[in-house]
């Protein structure tokens, strides 16, 4: 049987290390961390997108280049950094090797790049049977700010940075070939990395991830890495009114819980929500007691397994 994505991180990649003070964090977190001084540190990431598993076959070329780079940019929101640089590593099919399709995959790509102020410092380019962009990203900061996924105490409040499922939901909705309004579809094509609240929450908060698999899957890594439990409340979860309207209770449930590629923040603080400063939603607290509930108002449970969590 093939190995979980997980599994092979942990059997085969996580031990490759030499002793070596500098490494602040390594495999594990959404970013590695390595000191530069006493006061700061360089913060790296890498991720891959791969047409036909993180993309439909018919995303545009401009969403392609905008999301490679955002789902990096929101590693770095996650741990509270500001990206500067990035390297860009193309595998490129005869198909895509066309000016048209390159300059819109540009266009996406420096389109973002420019709000957040991240230039492009080096990468690599070659031939391939399938379509493959690898970013790495790269940010400096003060060591004492950055915010790993392990610091969640009993008793936190937990909270996400804006709506869930709504990536999720228009994925469904191509798939189906229905109609979709453009900002639904923006907000799977073109994610708004949340870099800004991110940093204004370093220092403030315990424990923090970016949602890109889903918030049951990202949050269990928080709760895994601090070594508690969560209550959510489900009717707690920010989400587009759309969802609610079209979709019946089985599926919203699974697009808010389980749905991936939203790139919203999920963070625990015991600071009260307007010291935050930043528009945020409480959906639960963090419990001594290691297990994940999922409660609604009326008293009953929702059993994540029934919603998509297999799937990790
Ligand atoms: P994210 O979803 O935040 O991008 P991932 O789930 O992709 O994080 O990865 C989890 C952790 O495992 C990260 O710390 C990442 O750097 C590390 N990782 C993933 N693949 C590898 C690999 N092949 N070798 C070493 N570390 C890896
Ligand atoms: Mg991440």
């Amino acid at each position: 049987m093939a190995l979980g994505e997980f599994d092979i991180i942990r059997r085969y990649f996580s031990d490759i290390v030499a002793a070596d003070e500098d490494i602040i964090c390594g495999v594990g977190d959404d970013a590695a961390v390595i000191a530069i001084d006493a006061e700061r540190a360089l913060v790296v990431a890498a991720d891959t997108c791969v047409i036909g598993v993180h993309f439909p076959l018919q995303t545009p070329a401009y969403a392609i280049g905008f999301k490679s780079l955002a789902v990096n940019l929101s590693d770095m929101a996650a741990m509270g950094v500001q990206p500067r640089w990035c390297t860009l590593a193309l595998n490129l099919p005869p198909q895509y090797r066309q000016a048209d399709w390159l300059a819109e995959f540009q266009r996406g790509f420096a389109t973002l790049a420019k709000q957040h102020a991240v230039s492009l410092i080096g990468g690599d380019t070659c031939g391939a049977d399938q379509l493959s962009v690898t970013v790495q990203i790269i940010g400096i900061a003060r060591s004492d700010q950055i915010v790993y996924r392990s610091g969640a105490k009993p008793g936190d409040a937990i909270y996400v940075s804006g709506e869930l499922g709504t990536a999720a939901f228009a994925l469904r909705r191509l798939q189906a070939e229905a109609d979709l309004p453009d900002t639904v579809l923006d907000s799977l094509y073109q994610p708004q990395p949340q870099v800004t609240t991110g940093q204004s929450l370093a220092g403030k908060v315990h424990a923090m991830i970016d949602i890109s698999d889903g918030l049951l899957a990202d949050l269990q890594h928080i709760l895994n890495a601090s070594g508690v439990g969560a209550i959510i409340d489900a009717e707690a979860i920010p989400a587009n009114p759309l969802l609610r309207q079209q979709l019946g209770e089985a599926e919203l449930w699974q697009c808010l819980l389980a749905g991936g590629d939203d790139y919203q923040l999920c963070f625990t603080t015991d600071l009260p929500e307007a010291e935050l400063g930043t528009a945020v939603h409480k959906i639960g607290e963090i419990t001594a007691d290691k297990g994940l509930q999922i409660t609604k108002k009326d008293g009953t449970q929702l059993t994540p397994t029934e919603y998509g969590y297999q799937h990790f």
